[in-house]
């Protein structure tokens, strides 16, 4: 390897992204035909009403020689009256000044991580399986990242093993806990235990409630955020609002962090297009997210169908995706049977991820739905259970 990089960094393996789909031939080169259920993305586009209103935007107000605005202040005020809302709370609860953007939620985290951990000053806790860009932004970074089990059969996070690997991680000690309410690949809301244990963590460590499913779960910590500074919670356009392609998410925590989220970003990390689809989006709010009932009465026939296979086991879902596994019992070919199911299910158009020691199946559209079940189907026939 060239001598000037960072051995560390041979040995990372970064996040893999997907071919993207339903893009023009120009930007994309080979769009995938297959249903693409494999990054929980929504299969609805935005409508077209507010597309040509993002158009005519587009054209009459983003001047494209002018750097976009830099301090994101309309959608941040946008944003904090959604949130009050969401959580029923009176209308000045959050403010701008408790919001930050990034390019996707992808990039909060990483400024969360060079705010908190990097210079050997922290260290990050996981509890596996979970979202894996947490780990993947902290080893780019140098960030130690220490990870602890979940019980097998409900996937609370082992709170035991998270105590103690606290109470002994000394250089650099845990700065930062990311959780995922409700959990990806898992789908599971966090429980009363663990709600109780990240209120029982101490102030000089700053705990990460990663929220991207909220649309889908209607469960969300920000009416407790107030009493507790060392809490973040993070939210996406990405998933509920159909926005995947546009990159912005956000960030709600006391003002201090706020700060330095601001500080630690590029100034212009949202372009101008994205910041005008993300006003769009949150302005329409209603319209938009009409969309999350469907999917989650999809979800609902999903794990319904998908229940009748007694070797599988399928778990209640808080999100637009679904989670199975196989029963223990199968023993050691359990890896090969899913490996191949998942193999099977690719070849015959449906994307889904193998994740986690089972298969993560985002709920698409109600056709894609269907061909999901046929095709598992099909697959299930061919597996040697
Ligand atoms: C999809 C997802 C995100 C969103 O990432 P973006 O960068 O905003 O697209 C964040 N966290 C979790 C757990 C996710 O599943």
């Amino acid at each position: 390897m060239l001598p000037f990089l960072r051995n560390d960094l041979v040995e990372l393996a970064a996040y893999k992204p997907q071919l993207g789909i339903g893009v023009a031939s120009q930007i994309s080169p080979a769009p995938t035909q297959s249903d693409k259920l494999d990054t929980n993305e929504s299969p609805y586009d935005l409508p077209i009403a507010l597309k040509e209103k993002l158009a005519w935007t587009y054209k009459e107000l983003i001047k494209t020689n002018r750097y976009p605005d830099g301090g994101h202040s309309l959608l941040k005020q946008a944003i904090s009256e959604y949130i009050n809302e969401s959580a029923n709370l009176s209308s000045n609860v959050f403010v701008s000044n408790n919001i930050s953007l990034g390019n996707g939620s992808d990039e909060l985290i990483r400024s969360i991580l060079i705010s908190t951990c990097l210079g050997g000053n922290g260290s990050v806790l996981v509890a596996q399986p979970t979202f894996s860009m947490y780990g993947i932004l902290a080893q780019a970074l140098g960030i130690p990242v220490v990870s602890v089990p979940r019980n097998s059969e409900n996937f609370e996070i082992d709170l035991q093993a998270a105590s103690e690997a606290i109470a002994k991680t000394q250089k650099p000690p845990i700065r930062t806990v990311f959780v995922v309410h409700p959990n990806s690949p898992t789908a599971n809301c966090l429980t009363t235990a663990e709600l109780e244990w990240l209120r029982s963590l101490p102030q000089d460590i700053l705990v990460v409630i990663d929220e991207a499913y909220f649309e889908f779960s209607q469960n969300t910590l920000a009416s407790e955020l107030s009493q507790h500074p060392n809490w973040i919670i993070l939210r996406t356009f990405s998933k509920g609002f159909r926005l995947a392609a546009m990159r912005v998410g956000y960030s709600i925590s006391h003002p201090e962090v706020t700060a330095i989220l601001e500080k630690v970003r590029l100034p212009y990390n949202l372009p101008s297009f994205s910041i005008a689809a993300a006003l769009i989006a949150i302005q329409n709010r209603s319209l938009l997210l009409e969309c999350v009932s469907q999917t989650n009465n999809e979800r609902l026939k999903l794990i319904k169908n998908l229940s009748q296979y007694s070797e599988f086991e399928i778990f209640e879902s808080a999100a637009n995706f679904v989670f199975l596994r196989l029963k223990t019992q199968l023993g050691e070919e359990k890896n090969t049977a899913l490996t191949n199911l998942h193999k099977e299910l690719k070849s015959s158009g449906t994307l889904i991820r193998l994740t986690g020691g089972g298969l993560r199946i985002t709920v698409g559209s109600p056709s894609e739905n269907v061909r999901t079940l046929e095709r598992f189907q099909k697959a299930y026939n061919n597996l040697e259970l």
